[in-house]
């Protein structure tokens, strides 16, 4: 079996995982604790924060652990509009984000926040200039992903960034980092980003920990009350283990990314070009897209089946994000992009990894053109 799903979650480092059982044994005493043991806890959150600033190029007091980048975008996005609700209740996003972005905003909207999502364009791309028309005097929070999930676009950040503040000082620009981080360059500063999340799980760390950037001067709602962990914006005893390992990983992550990216694109681009000269298919990702997000339609074809026929022939891959990939709805994303409902419900997710190798894609090419084949057989006979 190959296994061509690493944008849902990537395998762990071993290091991760030798990290993560030696604190579970070691380091079990609460960092809030006064003692000794509890002390040494919290210095290792301390540090894994600093790992975490540091590769991220911020401040180590705008780290805010949370348990995955599904709660990260949730507080970024409620903790921001309850707390700034003074300013405006208005919010604009896109027809791209994940859902852990697009259903808080859906949240919101039934709260009473007006929203607004910007459609992109055919090849996935958002117009700044879209984002800056929809920015009102009323706008509390932009979000915009860096790399979509399912297709791999990639948005031109600073321009939005740009864009937003122009139309609006005081919007707060939110950037979901899940997919951008360790494979293309840019951390939030670059990106002007005032909150940006990530997911340790995505490059090689542990599942249970997630990072919010917060900009310095920015307060968010805590959406989970209780103790005063994470500068007050998010309570609870903190997962040490995942913490310290998921440091590690983004340390890794940020090190790797020009010579990970660099391994990815020629295998990328050798998928993107056999993909266009099998005729029966939709390509929906570019070269312009991020290095390891490869995703195409079979248009009348539903995912899954094209997804179960790769899996008999030794290769698991994904019908789009991991987190949709049960819905028997067509693509938002894909529809969004101008697809028809076809193409938006027969969508497969090819996503790379470094332990992929030219021999591995020769693999996958073979048993697409075998899967493609064995189902046109299948449809033909029961015509
Ligand atoms: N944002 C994007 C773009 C993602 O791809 C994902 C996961 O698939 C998430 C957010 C949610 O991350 P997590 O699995 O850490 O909750």
């Amino acid at each position: 079996m190959i296994y061509w799903d690493y944008a849902a979650a990537a395998p762990p480092y071993e290091e991760v995982v030798r990290t993560v059982e030696q604190l579970m044994q070691l380091h079990y005493a609460n960092p809030s604790s006064l003692h000794r043991a509890g002390a040494d806890a919290a210095a290792l959150i301390r540090r894994a924060r600093e790992v975490c600033a540091s590769a991220l190029g911020v401040r180590t007091e705008e780290i805010t652990f949370t348990s995955g980048a599904t709660e990260s975008n949730n507080l970024a996005i409620k903790g921001a509009a309850l707390q700034y609700s003074g300013r405006g209740r208005h919010i604009v996003t896109t027809e791209l984000e994940h859902p852990s972005v697009y259903e808080s905003c859906l949240q919101l909207r039934e709260m009473g926040w007006e929203v607004d999502f910007v459609k992109p364009k055919p090849d996935g791309g958002i117009d700044p200039w879209d984002i800056a028309a929809a920015v009102r005097k009323d706008t509390v929070l932009v979000s915009v992903m860096h790399v979509n999930n399912e297709t791999g676009s990639v948005q031109p950040q600073r321009d939005i960034a740009r864009a937003v503040k122009e139309a609006n000082p005081r919007t707060l620009f939110h950037v979901d980092g899940v997919q951008g981080f360790g494979k293309l360059p840019g951390g939030p500063r670059d990106f002007g980003a005032d909150l940006y999340s990530l997911s340790p799980h995505k490059i090689r760390g542990p599942r249970g920990v997630g990072l919010l950037y917060v900009r310095e001067g920015v307060r968010l709602f805590p959406l989970i009350s209780g103790g005063s962990h994470e500068n007050g914006m998010r309570a609870g005893t903190e997962n040490l283990p995942a913490i310290v390992a998921g440091a590690k990983a983004v340390r890794l992550a940020s090190e790797r990314q020009r010579e990970l990216a660099g391994r990815l694109l020629p295998l990328r681009d050798r998928l993107l070009s056999f993909l266009r000269g099998i005729p029966e298919l939709v390509v929906n990702s570019t070269e312009a897209g991020a290095p390891h997000i490869v995703h195409f339609s079979y248009p009348g074809m539903k995912g899954e089946v094209l997804a179960r026929q790769l899996e008999q022939l030794g290769m698991l891959v994904s019908t789009r994000s991991a987190c949709s990939s049960r819905t028997a709805e067509p693509s938002r994303v894909l529809l969004a992009m101008g697809r028809d409902e076809a193409a938006a419900l027969g969508g497969i997710r090819i996503s790379l990894g470094d332990g992929h190798t030219e021999s591995d894609v020769a693999a996958l090419e073979t048993a697409i053109v075998k899967a493609v084949l064995a189902l046109k057989i299948a449809e033909g006979g029961m015509r």
